[in-house]
């Protein structure tokens, strides 16, 4: 069990490569236990590519990452997963043509079982838990609809209640509010607040509206062409000279 402040996910010069470009460039940061901790940068800066190494669906060519103290660099996404991390994508992951509520019977990682072994498993407990859930994200309404019927707003909320499925500890969203409309951005901030308050989850969040981060982190880092550009309060950063240029340009 790992105490409230003390490290749940590190990275020791995390870096990657795709061919010459260097995506994501000698990266230190600590998320602690309890905390909310923004990941900002203009487009390119590699925030989802470090999620990618984070969550290990991308090999990680140098440095280091540790999850609950344990060396991570090497495992398989499932293995991470295993651990309690769970993570969102950028471009929306649902199966469009299963309900709200078979979405989320499916997300949990069962080893080696079908998709229809899943769907028809007389699993009581698991049904109670995904409903409990998707009255927590608020899609009770839809639980019967086909997840494409969603809209952009509901999708991020379902992916959040998929995420959730599992009970990880850390969550990392990536774009969780973009493309959703100012009333359903609210009640994801609303419900991440709950989660990390009332449930003791921690969560890295990459989004590209401020406002949305500063609302939510007491901590932010800053990416840029790959590098680590600054790190402190969302006030502080947004104040660094270094920021300013890199989103406005000289
Ligand atoms: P962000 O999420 O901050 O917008 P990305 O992590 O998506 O940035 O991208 C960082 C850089 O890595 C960009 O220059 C992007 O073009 C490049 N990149 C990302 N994924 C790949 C890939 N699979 N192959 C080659 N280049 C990639
Ligand atoms: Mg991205």
């Amino acid at each position: 069990m790992i105490e409230n402040g003390e490290a749940l996910l590190e990275g020791r010069h995390v870096t990657k490569r795709f061919g010459g470009l260097v995506a994501v460039n000698n990266i230190d940061f600590v998320v602690r236990q309890g905390e909310m901790v923004g990941l900002i940068g203009p487009n390119g800066s590699g925030k989802t590519t470090l999620f990618d190494c984070l969550s290990r669906v991308q090999p990680i060519d140098e440095g280091q990452v540790l999850f609950k103290g344990i060396d991570i660099t090497a495992k398989k996404p499932h293995q991470v997963a295993h651990l309690g991390m769970a993570r969102t994508f950028q471009v929306i992951r649902v199966y469009r043509k299963l309900t709200v509520l078979e979405n989320l019977l499916v997300s949990r990682q069962w080893r080696g079982e079908s998709l229809f072994g899943q769907l028809t498993r007389a699993n009581v407990d698991l049904e109670d838990r995904a409903r409990e859930l998707i009255e927590f994200v608020a899609l009770s309404h839809l639980v019967d609809s086909p997840a494409g019927t969603l809209s952009g707003g509901q999708r991020r909320l379902l992916e959040i209640g998929m995420a959730l499925m599992p009970d990880p500890d850390l969550l990392l969203l990536d774009e969780a509010a973009s493309g959703v409309n100012p009333t359903l951005v609210e009640t994801i901030k609303d419900r991440i607040r709950v989660l990390n308050q009332d449930h003791g989850k921690t969560f890295l969040l990459v989004e590209h509206d401020m406002r949305f981060i500063s609302d939510l982190c007491s901590r932010v880092y800053v990416l840029n062409y790959g590098e680590r550009l600054a790190e402190g309060t969302p006030a502080e950063v947004m104040k660094s000279e270094a920021v300013i240029e890199a989103y406005f340009g000289a």
